[in-house]
């Protein structure tokens, strides 16, 4: 792309001063969250040595912080999360997260960890129906907690469960609190990807105007967001166009529900749209979404973006076609940035000069009238192919995966709950 912007044949808009706020930091450090919320998608469970190659993974291309689980969720997980700590990471923070309760941040002594985010939720309808707490017992708990992790030497972050739901004063009010009792950073979270990304701007501009007038409240912040209405990558890239330097992140965009934003999505758009340092080894990105795929046994969408079978390839005649006159012509970044090849798919809308090019690069002679032949029947066998068979071995599929998952189905529940009762 640079060669056609100097060439004056492409402009490129995201570089115009005009389109960057000011508040647009110049590193992003990468927060994970695969081995966490990632690993709360329904029918994942990961064993021991799963996580550490993961977690090993993540450290290799460059993430800042690597969440590796969640101590308080019973002996095995503080074992698992405690055998990544021992493990270390070279240039990686280990991580693991707990409630605002003593008993979670002992689990997460316990599994020495070096860094503990704290989350209890600011909205008022939460903390009346899910944690039966005035905001003065919840800010009360808070401060316990953080004051536990610093008198441990841990680093403690502060995240705002539903802070996206939540009054703005009572909200900065908590990260004061968070951060008088020893916070070293705040995380905003919109933990039921509920906003819009101009909302996500508003919010987190505001916790900045309100907090970093003071010296003291200059904390880094963090975003924490879901996909529920597809927006989880664009509302991270809203929160750190207004100051955000660790946006939360799942490997493939995994997590509860519709899931995270992307690793993936959030450093490829940070690095080639923004311009900005994320730390990441890019080329080492693809590898990192196998892995994870794999050990997660939740295939990815075939059109994925970067990650996706799909993401490089081209069918249509048309863009084939013009992939091979200018790489720049159907793709937005060379595929070797993210390790990955650019690839071609034969079918149905194949053309005939993508054929000749094919057969000139094998070598073979042929004339445009055997050319023609052979672009027909690349046609003909796509449409050929019994619809019929694909959608039985589809249905298959999709069983065989859900048989797959871990967990008790309903049946399985309910024979427990009567052998016990
Ligand atoms: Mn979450």
């Amino acid at each position: 792309m640079e060669n056609l912007e100097k060439a004056g044949l492409a402009v490129n808009y995201n570089k115009i001063p005009g389109t960057k706020p000011k508040s647009l930091p110049k590193r992003v450090h990468i927060w994970d969250e695969t081995l966490r919320d990632g690993e709360q998608t329904p029918g994942v469970a990961l064993t021991i040595d799963e996580k550490i190659e993961i977690a090993k993974k993540l450290d290799e291309v460059g993430t800042a912080i690597v969440a590796v689980g969640f101590p308080a969720v019973s002996e095995e997980e503080k074992k698992a999360v405690a055998a990544i700590a021992k493990e270390g990471l070279s240039k990686a923070t280990v991580a693991a997260p707990a409630r605002a309760v003593i008993p979670d941040m002992e689990a997460c002594v316990e599994a020495d960890v070096q860094e503990v985010p704290i989350f209890i939720a600011t909205s008022d309808f939460r903390l009346k129906y899910q944690l039966r707490m005035t905001r003065e017992e919840m800010l009360e708990r808070l401060t316990e907690c953080i004051e536990f992790g610093k008198e441990h030497g841990l680093i403690v972050d502060y995240i705002a469960e539903d802070a996206t739901r939540s009054d703005m004063d009572f909200l900065c009010e908590a990260y004061r609190t968070a951060i008088d009792a020893g916070a070293d950073k705040i995380c905003i979270a919109d933990t039921v990807g509920f906003v819009r990304p101009e909302v996500m701007k508003h919010i987190t501009r505001e916790i900045r105007e309100n907090l970093w007038t003071k010296s003291k409240y200059k904390v880094p912040m963090a975003a924490h967001c879901h996909d529920d209405f597809g927006l989880a990558t664009a509302n991270t890239l809203a929160a750190i166009e207004e100051g955000v330097t660790y946006p939360h992140v799942c490997v493939n965009a995994y997590g509860e529900r519709a899931g995270n934003a992307a690793f993936e999505e959030v450093v490829m758009a940070l690095e080639e749209l923004y311009g900005i340092d994320t730390g990441i080894e890019t080329e080492k990105l693809y590898g990192l979404s196998k892995l994870v795929e794999r050990h997660f046994v939740v295939p990815l969408p075939l059109h994925k973006a970067i990650s996706g079978d799909n993401a490089f390839t081209h069918s249509s005649g048309i863009h084939s076609h013009g992939q091979l006159t200018h790489s720049m012509t159907y793709e937005p970044i060379s595929p070797t940035l993210v390790g990955r090849r650019r690839e071609f798919h034969l079918g149905k809308f194949v053309g005939r000069h993508f054929v000749e090019y094919l057969l000139k690069m094998g070598g073979v002679k042929a004339t445009p009238e055997q050319a023609r032949e052979i672009t027909d029947r690349v046609k003909r066998t796509h449409e050929e192919r019994k619809k019929s068979q694909s959608k039985v071995a589809f249905d298959k599929i999709k069983g065989e995966l859900k048989d797959l998952m871990t967990g008790v189905s309903e049946r399985e529940f309910w024979a427990i709950v009567f052998d016990v009762v």
